[in-house]
């Protein structure tokens, strides 16, 4: 028996119109084969004019952006970082590079992100100890945007700066403005399964008012933290987080359809949405038209709590044909590394998504027969 075509969950795409291989092809012709280029640069600049940030740094991973941007907040050893707890891992490990102490905040109901209102019980918290977080690292999972307006104004209250990882919600656009720009400091990733892709690789946006000198300072950081002289000499410690000529190269014919695989990801959340509409037991992340554009990276649902079908069923089946879903992220809180730290509840939102979501195949290559393939197989678990 032949194997059925696989689905992904979501794979790399590169534009039909070959341009990542024709800034591939300048970077060897000119010999920019190094993490500095016209490529690099120009990526910055294109990032900057499609989000409206006033600054970026293009790195080696969406992960060494968040590091930097907790670093250009002078985080240090024992501060208090406040941060969403269900994400991927990557948007809380830098917390632990620092030795900083992060505080899980759980999620809302109506957005998966941050809960304002247990955002709001942990500044409380704190600030009957004395204490108060160097910063607020929120997320907008799936490209769902946070509640942004509630937040902001919370963080404004309490004079903490916003570290916003916008690295699954490219696109996405928030009352008018993109993710992106919320943040005094935000973070993307051209990670091989987002909606666009550099092959790996990510950047670090600055939206303060000193957002040139920051973005100085992270390429300092980035680039060895080599001090100004003729000789190597270093007065800090440095990393190797720069984005090679080649990767930019990729990034930036990639950033010219992302309004082309925006489209096709949010039609693809439509086709489930109307899909399940008349199965009861599944509902579809929310999407608040009106609020939010979102760039439907991933689509995912959840099942009722006395669904007869589990979301391992769903995996199940699907795999058994060749098609690739997953769960919703573990939330930090509940992973065994970070078993030590504090978590402010919500009446545990994100354990709930984490136990009864699926994130289902969202690839933009897929047709409307890999759809009917995928909602069929889906729809015959309640026969
Ligand atoms: C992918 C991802 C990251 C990390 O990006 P990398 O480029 O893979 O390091 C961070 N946060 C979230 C929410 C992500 O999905």
């Amino acid at each position: 028996m032949t194997e059925k075509e696989r689905i992904f969950l979501a794979s790399p795409h590169m534009s039909d119109e070959g341009y990542e291989m024709e800034y591939i092809k300048e970077a060897f012709e000119t010999n920019w084969i190094a993490p500095l280029g016209a490529n690099v640069t120009n990526f910055e600049k294109e990032i900057c004019q499609k989000i409206g940030c006033k600054a970026a740094v293009a790195l080696s991973s969406g992960t060494a952006a968040m590091h930097l941007a907790l670093k250009l907040l002078n985080v240090k050893e024992g501060d208090l970082i406040f941060c969403q707890d269900l994400t991927f891992s990557a948007t809380a490990n830098p917390i632990m590079y620092e030795r900083a102490k992060p505080v899980f905040i759980d999620s809302d109901r109506e957005t998966w992100n941050m809960s304002p209102e247990a955002l709001t019980r942990a500044f409380e918290k704190y600030e009957a100890i004395g204490q108060k977080p160097k910063a607020v690292v929120i997320v907008h999972l799936y490209g769902l945007a946070a509640d942004m307006d509630e937040i902001t104004r919370i963080c404004k209250k309490y004079d903490t700066p916003i570290i916003e990882d916008a690295a699954e919600s490219l696109g996405t656009i928030y009352k008018d403005k993109m993710t992106g720009t919320f943040g005094d400091y935000s973070i993307l990733s051209f990670n091989g399964n987002k909606i666009i892709t550099s092959s790996g690789g990510g950047m670090l946006l600055c939206n303060t008012a000193k957002a040139g000198d920051d973005a100085k300072k992270t390429l300092f950081w980035a680039t060895q933290a080599r001090d100004q002289a003729r000789y190597y000499q270093h007065s800090e410690l440095g990393y190797n987080y720069r984005m090679s000529n080649i990767v930019a190269g990729i990034g930036r014919g990639q950033l010219k359809v992302l309004d082309e695989r925006v489209k096709k990801k949010r039609q693809i959340y439509s086709v489930y949405q109307e899909a399940f509409a008349d199965v009861p037991d599944i509902t579809m992340m929310p999407i608040h038209d009106g609020i939010e554009k979102s760039n439907c990276w991933l689509s995912c649902m959840v099942l009722a709590d006395d669904s007869k079908v589990t979301p391992l069923d769903v995996q199940l089946a699907l795999e058994a044909d060749n098609i690739e879903a997953r769960h919703i992220w573990k939330p930090m809180h509940m992973q065994p590394f970070f078993a030590e730290c504090d978590y402010i509840d919500n009446g545990d939102i994100g354990q709930w998504l984490f136990e009864q979501g699926v994130c289902l195949p969202s690839d933009t290559k897929m047709t409307e027969r890999d759809m009917s393939r995928i909602i069929k197989i889906i729809k015959d678990l309640w026969k």
